[in-house]
């Protein structure tokens, strides 16, 4: 991935971070978190120093993704430490606040956060972060996409049609702010059957390779809908940790390797 790019005004990047990856999608519920999480675990498993921002403010699912609910940030030094789970450092609004409490703020005060969460806390030195975007265009995709010099970003889209147009939409924006589109990653992409091994393509499939043909970009991989994804991502212990050996693990390892 390129640096950030020149003349962008107050950038609020953190200074030891070398490329910042959003990963976004049109949608909630597609899956942009659990593959954040499992691209995260798949860069640090290739060596990087890997840092998770949740850009999420409204629906942060980073602290129960990696197995840190509950938890809170330290100050050393004046400064906000991140929390450390598997090799990863993690930075989200849930560590603020208890989990069944809502955010409810207006645009400047999310701005605010992420900007604290980017310039106050201790992130050291990274080879990446992988920030965990909210779905759609609004607000903290701006600030992100132009306050942030973002290396690139990954689209997470499952393959029907409703949630394509949407992923088009996000791509769309990045493009419109310079962001390079790493590509689009379709998830939830078919089931096999555990019991008799019939595959069945409950939202369609191949949609998101096709969409990024046409718009230009790499397709990244495809990922099952799979209980054993939703079940070690809902445990905070996501499945490139759990089966480092699976196919699972691969097709994510094969993502990081590609962007
Ligand atoms: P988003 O960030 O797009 O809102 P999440 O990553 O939070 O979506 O995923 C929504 C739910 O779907 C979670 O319970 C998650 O465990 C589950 N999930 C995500 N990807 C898969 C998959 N490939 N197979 C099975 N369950 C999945």
């Amino acid at each position: 991935p390129r640096q950030g790019t020149a003349g962008r005004a107050q950038s609020i990047a953190p200074p030891g971070v070398r490329h910042i990856i959003a990963v976004a999608s049109g949608k909630g519920g597609v899956g942009k978190s659990t593959t954040a999480a499992n691209l995260a675990l798949a860069l640090a498993a290739r060596g990087q120093r890997v840092g998770v921002f949740d850009a999420d403010i409204y629906g942060p699912s980073m602290p129960r993704m990696l197995g840190l609910a509950g938890q809170r940030p330290t100050l050393a030094d004046d400064r906000i430490q991140p929390l450390e789970s598997m090799g990863l450092k993690v930075m989200s609004i849930g560590f603020m606040m208890n989990e069944e409490d809502p955010v409810v703020w207006r645009g400047p005060m999310v701005m605010g956060a992420l900007e604290q969460m980017l310039r106050d806390v201790d992130w050291g030195e990274l080879d990446v972060m992988v920030v965990d975007m909210p779905p759609g265009t609004g607000d903290t995709q701006l600030t992100m996409s132009q306050r942030v010099p973002l290396a690139g970003a990954v689209i997470v889209s499952t393959p029907q049609d409703i949630a394509l147009l949407d992923a088009r939409k996000g791509l769309n924006m990045f493009r419109k702010v310079d962001v390079p589109v790493l590509g689009i990653v379709e998830n939830m992409s078919y089931y096999v059957c555990p019991n008799c091994g019939h595959r069945e393509e409950v939202f369609a499939h191949g949609g998101a390779e096709k969409t990024a043909a046409q718009m230009g970009c790499p397709f990244l991989g495809a990922i099952p809908l799979d209980i054993a994804i939703r079940v070690n991502a809902d445990a905070g212990t996501p499945i490139v940790v759990t089966d480092p050996e699976g196919a699972h693990a691969r097709a994510y390892l094969a993502i990081a390797d590609s962007i």
